[in-house]
């Protein structure tokens, strides 16, 4: 019998979408010890056990409860690709329906950050990124956003920040991802701070709205694309629906009543958002929102018809940012050789399985 299909039809719960909160409760309604819920959690989060027949500190008839009532569902299969430089680790999974969606563990100086997928393609369509062109395919569970992290850590990548920042828009697929975001926070799950989440956005209001209203503080990083509304309209369709004067107040808001990190993330484009009025206009939205600057370069790619910008010239937009005394940084194109640097993700989507 083919198993994978099988599991897609079984109302089982997924424990890797349940709180600790949440697993309690349903273990309780089964007549089973509430304190069940923290041994499930501990073998599965701290010991990547994906079987209730793996839990021996758990009676056998409580397991069979358990295994009639819940499942742990894993990836169908996972592929590992690293980069030549070292600094880069991209992970494609193969989910239940054998939609396919990427991670990537990015290795700094000190620290591991994995940068995440929250849908599976997406509907944006901003014109610099693959997943953009490959639109959307669907949007992912909460297990499914979870399991990517888990995944990390049984492949012995010690991850401590986060970014949402793989393939598609997190404020698109709110519910879900911040129904992750509570599991990967709590202790007994991963325990990463939130300080040391973020979440990227385009710019969605209605998303923005839900993050104001959101007891869950997180960094948010907002992609900017041009700051001149007339000009951003061309690299990112969404400035029609979700205008960019609408989208700085709500976020100036949430910088105010939240006071998290926030950065402004650049794709720089040859021709489209390089010239220096494009970059005061850029200088002038930091300032306001006291954010910092991100400036990637444009990652290539032959479905992509957009140029990168050359590495003097990349200079000196940095150096002319800083003369503002704005905080910026340039991301370096870590992994691009595997298809792993920002805007790169979703290559799997348009290779045919
Ligand atoms: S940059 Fe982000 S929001 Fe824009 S198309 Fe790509 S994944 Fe979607």
């Amino acid at each position: 019998m083919d198993q994978g299909k099988n599991e897609m039809k079984t109302p089982k719960k997924d424990v890797l979408g349940l709180s600790l909160a949440e697993l309690t409760e349903e273990i309780k309604s089964l007549g089973m010890p509430g304190f069940i819920a923290k041994q499930v959690y501990e073998w599965v989060f701290k010991k990547y056990r994906s079987e209730f027949a793996d839990m021996p500190n758990i009676s056998k008839m409580n397991r069979d409860k358990l295994a009639a009532h819940f499942v742990i569902n894993r990836f169908l299969s996972t592929q590992a690709i690293s980069s030549g430089d070292g600094y880069a680790k991209k992970y494609i999974f193969e989910l239940s329906d054998h939609a396919k969606i990427e991670s990537v563990v990015l290795r700094e100086k000190t620290y591991n950050t994995l940068c995440i997928s929250s849908q599976c393609g997406c509907a944006v369509d901003c014109k610099f990124c693959l997943t953009g062109f490959a639109g959307l395919k669907r949007q992912l569970a909460p297990s499914e956003i979870v399991n990517q992290i888990l995944y990390a850590f049984q492949d012995n990548e010690p991850i401590s920040h986060l970014v949402f920042m793989g393939m598609g828009e997190p404020l698109l697929n709110f519910e879900a991802v911040f129904k992750a975001i509570e599991i990967i926070n709590s202790e007994e799950g991963f325990n990463i701070g939130k300080r040391k989440i973020t979440v990227s956005t385009s710019g969605i209001l209605r998303g923005l709205q839900k993050l104001l209203d959101h007891e869950i503080c997180i960094n948010l990083a907002l992609s900017i694309g041009n700051a001149i509304p007339s000009k951003r309209i061309g690299l990112m369709p969404i400035e029609k629906t979700n205008p960019l004067t609408d989208v700085i107040n709500m976020v100036a808001e949430y910088q105010k009543t939240h006071n998290r990190k926030l950065t402004l993330e650049y794709t720089l484009i040859e021709g489209r958002n390089d010239a220096p009025e494009d970059i005061k206009e850029l200088i002038n939205l930091a300032k306001y929102l006291k954010a910092k600057i991100n400036l990637i370069n444009l990652n290539p790619h032959p479905k992509i018809p957009l140029k990168p910008i050359s590495n003097e010239k990349m200079d000196a937009i940095k150096s002319t940012i800083l003369a503002e005394r704005v905080p910026v940084t340039i991301r370096f194109r870590k992994g691009q050789d595997i298809s792993a640097a920002c805007g790169q993700l979703g290559e799997s989507l348009l290779t045919p399985c």
